[in-house]
């Protein structure tokens, strides 16, 4: 017995796939030329498996403002932003934040993940009730577990199994949060929004919205699929990361509650963990500052989001979601087919994401493409001929 023997499933799993020239999974990107171009394996490929939604991660103003606060303020900030890792940069972008959805409070956390376990497991403590989501995220399920909330979960985009949850609850439930997320990365499905507020609001619970896909994506200034659905002032909390749309790393949590501050005091992965550096910092504002007003881009990309689903819907392939977005997961029959589909695309130029179990819903087999407003007419063409060409192949 040793403290490595339970990793021995998982480790063969992997084996199986790493044996592969190129295994589909952490697929080595040998260079990346563009925010939609790469090499792999000694191919140049068209990145069409990234979450860079708006393209920003190569954007001149976005790089020459990491570039100067890189010269300017050195590498890193070396601590917390409880102790030494508040500098003027990091509550700039607060305000920003804050003003970007008109509200009094914004918390700036290191990472996506972290902005959900800090928000999560501070706002739901152990008295409290959280109500997830089944398909919820994994950062999501970890803020539970970290704030020791009673948890309950419901089924996947189903108003009315939380309105029976919260039913249960009686007057507990104004304690209650519930969490849901404004695209599902997975299947590329959005939430019944107005459904869940309605349930919200009839229960008099809190609702957390995590906008990590939807940001920069849905909306008029991007802010999300809340403000798409004109129901910004129904959600309590927003959480998103600079890791997609706004082509950093980092996290965000804001609120219409100016109480969200004492999650500063009290979130330890917000405590207890070094700030972000000035580079993403200075990096992130200048992309909020171009995902706000980035109406042309996001014409663009929800261009080649219509001309993709489309196509995809004509070749006959199976969509996770009837409703078009910037994730196309596209539903295979059996590993052995996603296998020979993702190799299948990856010789005609094209790197998809595989996503197989345990990581995905229902046991299924995908197959994901994220598009871009970077991505080209031609290199969406050059996408929906190699899937055509591998349909007709099937
Ligand atoms: N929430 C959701 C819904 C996500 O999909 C992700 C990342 N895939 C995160 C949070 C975490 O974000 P990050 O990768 O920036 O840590």
């Amino acid at each position: 017995m040793s403290l490595f023997d339970k990793f021995a499933d998982v480790a063969k799993a992997r084996a199986d796939l790493d044996r592969a020239e190129i295994p589909p999974v952490a697929t080595p990107i040998d260079a990346v030329h563009s925010a939609t171009e790469g090499t792999i394996g000694g191919r140049r490929v068209i990145l069409a498996g990234t979450n860079n939604y708006l393209g920003l991660t190569m954007d001149p103003d976005v790089v020459e403002s990491a570039r100067r606060a890189l010269s300017e303020q050195g590498t890193g900030t070396t601590g917390s932003r409880m102790a030494n890792g508040s500098y003027a940069s990091h509550a700039a972008l607060e305000r920003d934040l804050a003003r970007a959805w008109g509200w009094p409070s914004a918390m700036v956390f290191s990472t996506g993940y972290q902005a959900n376990l800090g928000a999560i497991s501070a706002l739901a403590g152990k008295d409290d009730y959280l109500l997830l989501d089944s398909d919820s995220h994994a950062s999501i399920y970890d803020g539970a577990r970290l704030g020791h909330a009673r948890t309950v979960v419901f089924r996947h985009n189903d108003p009315a199994n939380l309105d029976r949850r919260l039913a249960r609850l009686g007057d507990d439930a104004r304690h209650a949060l519930i969490v849901v997320e404004g695209l599902y990365s997975m299947m590329g499905d959005q939430p019944p929004l107005d459904a869940f507020i309605e349930v919200k609001k009839r229960h008099g619970a809190w609702l957390l919205l995590d906008e990590a896909h939807s940001f920069g994506v849905f909306g008029e200034r991007g802010l999300g699929v809340a403000e798409d659905r004109g129901v910004l002032d129904d959600i309590d909390f927003v959480v998103g990361t600079f890791s997609k749309s706004l082509a950093g790393i980092g996290g965000f949590c804001v609120s219409r509650h100016a109480e969200l501050e004492y999650v500063r005091l009290a979130a330890r992965p917000y405590i207890f963990t070094a700030s972000p550096s000035p580079a993403v910092i200075a990096a992130t504002r200048t992309a909020l500052d171009k995902v706000v007003h980035g109406q042309a881009l996001r014409k663009q990309l929800w261009r080649n989001i219509h001309q993709l689903y489309g196509a995809l819907n004509e070749l006959g392939y199976t969509l996770g979601s009837a409703d078009p977005g910037p994730v196309a997961a596209i539903v295979m029959p059996d590993r052995e087919s996603a296998l020979a589909h993702w190799y299948g695309l990856l010789d005609a130029g094209v790197y998809a994401n595989l996503m197989i179990p345990p990581a995905t819903p229902k046991g299924l087999n995908l197959l994901r493409i994220s598009l871009s407003a970077a991505h080209s007419p031609d290199q969406i063409d050059r996408i929906i001929d190699a899937f055509g060409r591998l349909q007709k192949a099937a």
